[in-house]
């Protein structure tokens, strides 16, 4: 067996798995298994890694900087996949994902809402994004702060380019507690208080490797999964 195809074999093996425990905690809460979908999270890997995993039971793949997105695009290597960015995003660079992202989830103030509005109306699309929420309030963390939704959400709804889709979050260190959970659970409260509110949501992102199973239990429709799939990364 040669080394790629070797590589290849993991991969599948790995996502198999990420799916089938995915579907079990879907279960569990009643949930369909199809209503969550997996964000391959592929950051810091080489674009032949990454192409090996394309055509795997993976939605969209996850970005958190914008140079390394770019060459996995010029590459080919999401195989025709959407590609989603999940990093924090400066205003100045906001032209270069815009329209290759089809979806933005780290947008946490109103100034990025307009440079993202702007340079969508620039290029004739709506671009899709979700408000990322600094659930725990923790110093070290990007997001917004969670009674700035609001505010957010209302400016969004005058942006004809910007269409949000609902919310993301990287809650505390995640130890399986009821108390690292209740996180999950209160950005889920967020969204669902969001919809009752007319936004017209579909998408709540939540959990990583060592958490997606707490976060579909408690309601994510899209999880992050980056090191179950693709090893610990090399930095
Ligand atoms: C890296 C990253 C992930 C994936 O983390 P893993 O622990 O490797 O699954 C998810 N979300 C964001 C925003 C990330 O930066």
């Amino acid at each position: 067996m040669s080394m790629t195809e070797g590589e290849r074999m993991q991969l599948a093996q790995r996502v198999a798995a990420v799916r089938e425990q995915m579907a079990q905690a879907a279960r569990q809460a009643g949930r369909d298994p199809a209503d969550i979908h997996l964000c391959a999270v592929c950051k810091g890997h080489a674009s032949g890694t990454v192409a090996l995993s394309a055509d795997l039971a993976i939605d969209c793949f996850g970005e958190n900087r914008m140079q390394e997105m770019r060459v996995h695009l010029d590459d080919g290597a999401y195989g025709g996949k959407p590609c989603h960015f999940i990093g924090h995003l400066q205003t100045n660079k906001v032209r270069q994902v815009v329209g290759s992202a089809s979806l933005i989830q780290s947008v946490d103030s109103l100034r990025l809402l307009r440079a993202i509005g702007a340079e969508a109306e620039r290029r004739g699309i709506v671009q899709d994004i979700l408000l990322q929420l600094n659930i725990g309030d923790e110093q070290s963390k990007t997001g917004a702060a969670k009674d700035d939704l609001w505010p957010l959400l209302e400016g969004a709804s005058a942006l004809q380019h910007v269409q949000v889709r609902g919310l993301m979050a990287i809650p505390p260190a995640f130890d399986n507690s009821p108390d690292s959970r209740r996180w999950f659970a209160m950005l889920r409260r967020l969204y669902e208080q969001a919809i009752d509110q007319g936004a017209p949501m579909d998408t709540l992102s939540m959990g990583m490797t060592d958490s997606f199973i707490a976060a579909i239990q408690e309601g994510a429709t899209l999880v992050r999964v980056g090191r179950a799939i693709y090893g610990e990364r090399g930095r």
